[in-house]
């Protein structure tokens, strides 16, 4: 595997079944950890159709782990979800990434573990262009959107260096 991307599923704080198509991991808002249908290794190739599509025009070698919660209905800010991420939720995200990356070797890098926005800015034309997640960390809410993935990455590399 090359790279892992970080999501969130834009539903309620628990996964829906198309969440578990979508997601290698989920993790509900109450730090939860659950797998989804795809095992990672589905993702290695993908042209059988049996893989976790979760990152539109990057889904080869791409393990995704997405944290549960972010519905938004249209027009409404995404502060103001009914469903935002909780901090111990993320944090067991954080330490699940961790253990992915040394599971299947994958460094701590901007181009190697990012959120689904930062894939979508480097790649513009891919459908992942333009996706919101993840822009914005409800318990850290005073992280600039373009800090996210920075914050994000040191936070996994905090865990991947707890014994
Ligand atoms: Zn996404």
């Amino acid at each position: 595997m090359k790279r892992l991307i970080i999501h969130w599923t834009a539903g309620t704080n628990k996964p829906c079944p198309t969440d578990l198509l979508h997601y290698h991991f989920l993790v509900s808002g109450a730090a939860e950890v659950i797998p989804g249908k795809y095992k990672v290794e589905d993702n290695e190739n993908v042209n059988d159709g049996k893989y976790a599509a979760h990152v539109g025009g990057g889904n080869t070698g791409s393990i995704g782990v997405a944290m549960c919660g972010m519905y938004v209905p249209n027009g409404v800010n995404i502060k103001r979800t009914e469903y935002p991420l909780t901090k111990k939720q993320c944090e067991r995200t954080f330490k699940l990434c961790a253990d992915l990356c040394k599971k299947y070797n994958i460094p701590i890098t901007p181009d190697t573990v990012m959120t689904h926005y930062e894939f979508g800015k480097k790649h513009p034309k891919t459908s992942s262009a333009g996706k919101i997640d993840i822009t914005y960390l409800t318990p850290w809410e005073e992280i600039d959107t373009n800090r996210i993935g920075d914050f994000i990455r040191n936070k996994i590399r905090w865990y991947s260096e707890q014994k």
